[in-house]
């Protein structure tokens, strides 16, 4: 008998492809629990996965980054099984394949085929410039983070070079502070670089930890110093040409009086913009708008799509554009239930 493909998003976030998988949160079915990349938002019941399912499925990469913004001991229970781009895993009579996002440093999107030939695939976040398109899937599980229309950032400038630019001009008047979230940290001190912006990089311990990460995969990020440092914290306190790196939970809190830049993707009027005293925020962002996310869909030709409603507000609306303009089957999970009412999968 045919089995069909399936695929669901359940009330508690987790994306549950074929028959053993569950991506980004944990589900007491699941054999195999995949971790799409290290955003908390995609870590959910980790610790419960570790204790209770045969493997748990990420890139290299994404483990070293959990280490280094969770903590050192967060994976040291389980079975992890690092999987490297493109490389499959049999389990049963399904293969389970990464396959790069471009996102975050290890970024993946998951794709499960069985025995049949069906394919069902999960973006996980991403960003559609550096991010293959898995196509002919049966079902297409997206992301929705800019889901509505008005999500656009359709700018006629590159963002990266107004960045640059923004914060050479700013370095003249000493230290600049970036705020944003890991990952798009990194990618700022890596843009800055290739830049030949050669002014120390200063950084809290943790975001310095990651930026090691980084750079042991590969990313070329500067000249990077902790703040802890002596010649850190002269250049700090002296508001000295530097650039200073925080996640941006500390924005209200440090560099107060200094040049200060936002990188944020929920700008959609202007690629920057004054949000106070010396501070503005940069269109920077690390996921499709809504464009890239339709285009996606567009390219991939699935015969169905399940829009994650759990990470996002606006799933709902995702699914209704893509059926309207691309003519394929789309529904938002979870969907708000009735009490007693089941969230039931789709099949393909
Ligand atoms: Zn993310």
């Amino acid at each position: 008998m045919k089995l069909p493909a399936k695929a669901t998003i359940t009330e508690r976030g987790a994306v549950l492809l074929g028959e053993s998988v569950a991506c980004d949160a944990f589900h007491e079915t699941r054999p195999l629990r995949v971790v799409t990349h290290a955003h908390a938002d995609h870590l959910m019941g980790l610790g419960r996965s570790l204790k209770n399912c045969e493997k748990v499925l990420m890139t290299k990469a994404t483990r070293d980054l959990i280490k280094a913004t969770q903590s050192p001991t967060a994976l040291k229970t389980g079975t992890i099984k690092t999987l490297e781009y493109g490389k499959a895993l049999e389990h049963g009579n399904e293969r389970i394949t990464l396959i790069k996002a471009d996102h975050i440093l290890g970024a993946a999107q998951v794709l499960v085929e069985n025995a049949n030939g069906d394919r069902v695939v999960y973006t996980g976040d991403f960003r559609l410039d550096g991010t293959p398109v898995l196509d002919d899937c049966d079902i297409l599980v997206v992301e929705a983070t800019y889901g509505h229309p008005s999500f656009r950032r359709s700018f006629n400038v590159d963002v990266r070079d107004l960045l640059v630019s923004m914060v050479e001009k700013r370095l003249r008047l000493g230290t600049v502070y970036i705020f944003g979230f890991h990952g798009k940290l990194q990618e700022v001190m890596q843009i800055l670089h290739n830049a030949d912006v050669t002014v120390p990089f200063i950084m809290p311990e943790r975001v310095f930890h990651v930026s090691k990460v980084c750079e042991k995969h590969g990313m070329q990020l500067g000249c990077l110093t902790p703040a802890t440092k002596k010649e850190a914290k002269e250049l700090l306190e002296g508001n000295l040409p530097c650039v200073a790196f925080y996640h941006v939970n500390a924005r209200g809190t440090v560099g107060l009086d200094c040049s200060r830049i936002w990188v944020s993707g929920w700008e959609f009027r202007s690629p920057a913009r004054q949000t106070g005293f010396k501070e503005h925020v940069v269109a920077l962002s690390d996921h499709s708008d809504f464009n890239g996310l339709i285009e996606y869909v567009r390219r991939s030709k699935p015969k169905k799509v399940i829009t994650d409603n759990y990470r996002a507000s606006d799933g709902d609306i995702l699914a209704k554009e893509i059926t309207k303009r691309l003519g394929i089957p789309a529904v938002a999970m979870p969907r708000k239930l009735r009490p007693g009412q089941q969230q039931l999968p789709i099949d393909g």
